[in-house]
């Protein structure tokens, strides 16, 4: 990674990111952390949540990692509780634990449209009401939600996925008008085709119709994101400089979708 900047621009800040074990999270952990700021990794796979605040802190930052199902609300609570103990009140939030799901509408059984729902709407739900009190209290906040650019146009075979992520971009505008008067920001990243294991894998299984070479020779810039692409944006949504940014969807894809 970066060097570590203690006193980067995020210096003093706490950060929760969610899903910041792999992929788009474990890069948005690893660029506050450079920036200065005290990262708590929150995963399903704890293991590999220990193993990206060992690398943080292998290069001089500060960072815990905590098993969690961010669907679970005790569980979110007692994970940041835990970050509250080690690290300090966390005023930055980054939800960004998500699950795809693939497959016609007509055979959407309720089960996977209540998993992905929880996984990527509901949990974003608990994430903010437990970290909201400490941005208010310190009277300054930055949430982060990365959605997903397929939410901007509808993707087919990819209903609840879809819906869940529109959710998102409006869990964002709505939290945005309630607490700009308080000094917190709220704003999304629908990412594009981004270079994770979430993208390889889909495309392992055939997901992604003609594939990642396909999306690429469609992409203005002519590549496909990396996980570094998100967190830089999100990095400066972060920053006190973004404090005019509020309910905003900042798109960060290549241009396949502006
Ligand atoms: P990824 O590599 O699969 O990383 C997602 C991480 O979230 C994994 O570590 C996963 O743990 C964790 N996670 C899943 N469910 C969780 C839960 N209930 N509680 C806690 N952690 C959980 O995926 P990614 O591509 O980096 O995706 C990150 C976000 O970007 C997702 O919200 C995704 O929808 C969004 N996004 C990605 C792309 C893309 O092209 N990659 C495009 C648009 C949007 P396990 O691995 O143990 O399940």
């Amino acid at each position: 990674m970066s060097a570590v900047d203690r006193d980067g621009p995020l210096a003093g800040k706490v950060a929760v990111v969610t899903g910041g074990a792999s992929g788009i999270g474990l890069a948005i952990a690893t660029r506050l952390a450079a920036d200065g700021a005290a990262v708590a990794a929150l995963d399903l796979d704890g293991a590999a949540a220990d193993a990206a605040a060992a690398a943080i802190k292998a290069d001089g930052g500060d960072a815990i990692g905590l098993a969690v199902d961010v669907t679970n609300r005790a569980g979110v609570e007692g994970a940041v509780a835990a970050v509250v103990d080690q690290l300090g009140a966390p005023t930055i939030l980054v939800n960004n634990a998500g699950l795809p799901q693939f497959g016609p509408f007509l055979k959407l059984d309720l089960d996977t449209w209540q998993r992905v729902i929880d996984v990527n709407l509901t949990a974003t739900f608990h994430c903010c009401q437990v970290v909201l009190p400490h941005m208010v209290a310190a009277e300054w906040g930055r949430i982060v939600n990365i959605s997903s650019s397929s939410a901007q146009g509808g993707q087919q075979l990819m209903a609840a996925y879809v819906s869940s992520k529109a959710g998102m971009i409006g869990l964002t505008k709505s939290l945005a008008l309630e607490f700009g008067r308080k000094g917190i920001t709220v704003n999304t990243i629908p990412p594009g085709f981004i270079d994770t294991p979430m993208l390889r894998r889909s495309e392992a299984e055939g997901q992604l119709g003609p594939g990642v070479d396909a999306a690429i020779a469609s992409t203005p810039v002519r590549r496909i994101g990396l996980p570094e692409d998100i967190a830089a944006a999100t990095a400066f949504l972060a920053r006190d400089d973004a404090s005019y940014i509020t309910g905003q969807i900042i798109g960060v894809n290549g241009g396949r979708n502006t």
